[in-house]
C-alpha cells in the first residue's frame, strides 16, 4: 500500500479501517541467500538496499527483540556530515544525500528536518580547528559556514555568551544537518524491505554461527537453524558478543550513552546546538521537549540505562550553555549500548571468514549514518567487496595502522 494524499483521503472517508500493517510478521524459513543479524536501523537499511539496489530478495533480518528496540529508537536523532577526514567525510556525505531523498524513496514520513547543526567554539584554538574542519568539508563539496559571535547571537540570542570560563566566540554551522525521527527511520526501511519480499523476523535471537571450512554456512537462532552462505552482523552495542560466536575478537568496547527529554516548552531552539567546552548538545522536538545528551558512561556495560555521575555532568554542561535549563523538569531519561571502536570511526567490511560481513563501531553517531551504512553494507555483501565510499572503513586498519582517528584522540578515544 502506497502512502499518499489520496490514500490518506480515502482512509479518512472510510474511518481509517483499511490501513494494512506496515510489514508482515514473518516466520523464519529454513534457508536464505543472505541473513542480516540485527533489526536496528542499519540492519533494516542493509536489507532494503540489498533488495532495491542488488535484487537480492531471498533474505531475512533476524532481530532478537522487536525492531527498533536498540539504539535505532534510543538516539537523539541528529543527522549531519561535518567530518574532517576524507574516509569519513565522503561516507557521511553519502548518508546526508540519501537522507535528502529518503522519505520519497521508501515512501514513509521519517520527519527529516534540515534545521542546521551548530558546533560552538570558545577559544581561538578551537576556532582554528573548526575552520580547518569546515574547509575540509567544503573541499568535499559539503556546506559549512564559520560564524563569529554575532552570527551565533543572531540565531540563538539566549545562550550564555558571558560565561566566565567558556565565553561563546562563534560556531561552525552545517545548515543541511538537522534531525529525523529515529524510530520512523527503522519503520520506513522495514516497510520498504518487506514490500520487496524481505522477511523481517522479530524475537529471533542469533545464538550461534555455523562455520565450515573457513566459510559461514548458517546461524543458530532461538527459532531454529537457518542456512545462509552470506551473513551480515549489524548488532551495534552487541557486536562483540555476536562476533564472538564466530570466534572473532574485535577492537570494540560497549559503553552506555544516555539521552534526556525535558517537559514541553514553546519553540526555543530551531536547530541542533553543541557546546564546545564540555560534552553537551541540544535540540527541540516537534512536541516541544528539549532533547539533549552528552558523554558516554566511562565503564563497559550492556545495560540500557546509565549512571548518575554522567547525568550530573550533562546537566552541568547544559546549564553552562543555557542557564534557563535549570528551571526545566526532565521528563524522561534512558540509555543505549554503544559499539565504540578504538579510533572512533566505524567498520563496514568483510571478515577473515568467507561470507561473514561486519558492520559496527558507530560510537556516538551511527544514526546519521543509517542510510549510507545500509547502502554500503548492502554493496559489500552483494559484491563481496567494499564500495569506494566505505573503502577506508576497514577492519584491518587496526592491524595495518591506517586508522581513521577523526578527533585525534589516539587509542581509546572512548575514554577522552
Ligand atoms: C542515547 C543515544 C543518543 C544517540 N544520539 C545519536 C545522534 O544524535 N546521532 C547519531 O548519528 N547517532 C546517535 N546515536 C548512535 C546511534 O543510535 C547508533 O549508532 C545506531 O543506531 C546504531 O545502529 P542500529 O540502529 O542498527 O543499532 P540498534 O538499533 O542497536 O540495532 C542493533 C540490533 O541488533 C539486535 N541484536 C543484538 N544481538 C542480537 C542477536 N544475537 N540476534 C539478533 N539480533 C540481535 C539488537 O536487539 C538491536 O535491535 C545515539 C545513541 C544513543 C544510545
Amino acid at each position: 500500500m502506497m502512502y499518499s494524499i489520496f490514500s490518506l483521503a480515502r482512509e479518512a472517508l472510510r474511518g481509517h479501517a483499511g490501513w494494512k500493517p506496515a510489514w508482515r510478521d514473518a516466520a523464519p524459513k529454513p534457508s536464505y541467500d543472505a541473513v542480516i543479524v540485527g533489526g536496528g536501523g542499519h540492519g533494516l537499511a542493509t536489507a532494503y538496499y540489498l533488495a532495491k539496489e542488488h535484487g537480492l530478495t531471498n533474505i531475512a533480518v533476524l532481530e532478537k527483540s522487536y525492531i527498533g528496540s536498540g539504539n535505532a529508537g534510543r538516539n537523539t536523532t541528529i543527522i549531519r556530515s561535518n567530518y574532517l577526514l576524507p574516509g569519513n567525510e565522503r561516507f557521511y556525505e553519502k548518508s546526508m544525500q540519501l537522507w535528502e531523498g529518503l522519505e520519497q524513496d521508501f515512501n514513509y514520513n521519517a520527519m527529516v528536518s534540515q534545521r542546521g547543526v551548530l558546533n560552538l567554539y570558545h577559544s581561538d584554538a578551537q576556532r582554528d580547528m573548526y575552520a580547518r574542519r569546515g574547509n575540509g568539508m567544503r573541499l568535499h563539496g559539503v556546506d559549512a559556514e564559520l560564524l563569529d559571535e554575532a552570527g551565533v547571537r543572531a540565531m540563538y540570542p539566549y545562550l550564555d555568551y558571558a560565561n566566565a570560563r567558556f565565553p561563546i566566540r562563534g560556531g561552525l554551522l552545517q545548515r543541511r544537518g538537522g534531525t529525523a525521527r529515529h524510530d520512523a527511520v527503522a519503520w520506513g526501511f522495514a516497510r520498504g524491505a518487506d514490500r520487496r519480499g524481505v522477511d523481517i523476523v522479530q524475537n529471533c535471537e542469533v545464538t550461534g554461527i555455523n562455520i565450515e571450512g573457513g566459510a559461514v554456512r548458517g546461524v543458530e537462532t532461538a527459532r531454529g537453524y537457518i542456512a545462509a552462505n552470506k551473513v551480515g552482523l549489524v548488532c551495534a552495542g552487541s557486536t562483540s558478543r555476536v562476533a564472538s560466536l564466530a570466534g572473532l575478537r574485535l577492537p570494540i568496547e560497549s559503553h552506555v550513552l544516555q539521552a534526556f527529554v525535558s517537559e514541553g516548552i514553546k519553540p526555543l531552539i530551531d536547530g541542533v546546538v553543541t557546546f564546545g567546552a564540555g560534552h553537551f548538545y541540544v535540540s527541540q522536538s516537534d512536541k516541544g521537549g528539549l532533547v539533549f545528551g552528552g558523554d558516554i558512561d566511562g565503564y563497559n556495560s550492556y545495560a540500557q540505562r546509565g549512571s548518575l555521575p554522567v547525568v550530573e555532568d550533562v546537566m552541568e554542561g547544559g546549564t553552562a550553555l543555557l542557564p534557563m535549563l535549570g528551571r526545566l523538569r526532565v521528563l524522561r531519561q534512558w540509555g543505549g549500548v554503544m559499539d565504540m571502536s578504538m579510533d572512533g570511526s566505524p567498520i563496514i567490511d568483510r571478515t577473515p571468514i568467507a561470507g561473514l560481513y561486519l558492520n559496527c563501531g558507530w560510537c556516538y553517531g551511527g544514526f546519521k549514518a543509517t542510510p549510507a551504512s545500509g547502502w554500503c553494507f548492502a554493496h559489500t555483501i552483494a559484491r563481496g567487496e567494499p564500495h569506494v565510499i566505505n573503502s577506508e572503513l576497514r577492519l584491518d586498519r587496526f592491524a595495518t595502522g591506517a586508522l581513521l582517528d577523526e578527533r585525534g584522540a589516539g587509542a581509546q578515544p572512548n575514554l577522552h
